[in-house]
């Protein structure tokens, strides 16, 4: 399950210094995706595991130094038990947790906030409820998700990357009434490298004032927009 490991991260995190797990594996497609390594399986799969007990070990050796563990992917609910698993070992070590999800499976992130495993969520938006299907993604089910992590009490983000093609004033308005109302919004800039798609390298990102525009649509579904 866990194919990469960074040791020190100061932006992944907010507040921590954190180390950082990345999964194998994706049941979305997103076409401005970079983490094409950790997706298409015929790559991931060629990768070997890093075994939990190494992360862990790893985890206590420099406790004094990190403040925090970042799990992200690919996708790592799609790992269902195993995260689990990984999850509890990890808490052993007190180490705060955070969860990077695509929310395609509530009940797995309702799990984990059940047994206190996380501390922090980033949930990812994408795009408006109808292109979703485009990903091989339901709304229904990041809404589910969201709506857990709502009610839950648990410190979260949204984030969204501002991918021209999906991203725009008007679909931005539509994801926020759906959305509304949530704590934190990071909108992230595109970058369009080694993407999945890729036509999608051709996408300029947003200039910096169109991001901050974006960000200022955001301020009315949002209590804190911060601009990545
Ligand atoms: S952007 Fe995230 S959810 Fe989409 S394919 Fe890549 S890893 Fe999966």
């Amino acid at each position: 399950m866990i194919k990469a490991f960074k040791g020190t991260s100061l932006v992944d995190f907010p507040d921590e210094i954190a180390c950082v797990l990345f999964t194998g594996g994706c049941n979305l497609r997103c076409p401005h995706c970079y983490n094409k390594s950790l997706v298409e399986p015929e790559i991931h799969s060629q990768m070997e595991d890093i075994p939990v007990e190494a992360v862990v070990s790893e985890i206590e050796r420099r406790k004094g130094f990190i403040t925090g563990c970042v799990i992200t992917g690919g996708e790592p609910t799609i790992h269902g038990k195993e995260l689990i698993n990984t999850l509890r070992k990890i808490r052993a070590t007190e180490i705060k947790i955070k969860l990077d999800t695509n929310g395609m499976l509530p009940d797995v992130v309702k799990q984990c906030i059940s047994e206190n495993l996380v501390d922090y969520i980033a949930l990812d938006v994408k795009a408006s409820p109808e292109v979703y299907p485009q990903f091989g993604g339901s709304w229904e089910n990041l809404e589910e998700t969201l709506n857990a992590i709502r009610d839950s009490g648990i410190n979260y983000e949204i984030r969204i990357t501002a991918v021209p093609v999906f991203i725009t004033p008007t679909t931005l308005e539509l994801i926020g009434e759906r959305i509304k109302p949530v704590k934190t919004v990071a909108i992230q800039k595109f970058v369009g490298r080694n993407t999945l798609e890729p036509s999608f390298e051709e996408i300029a990102p947003y200039p910096p004032d169109e991001m901050k525009k974006l960000a200022e649509i955001m301020e009315k579904y949002a209590e804190k927009v911060l601009i990545r």
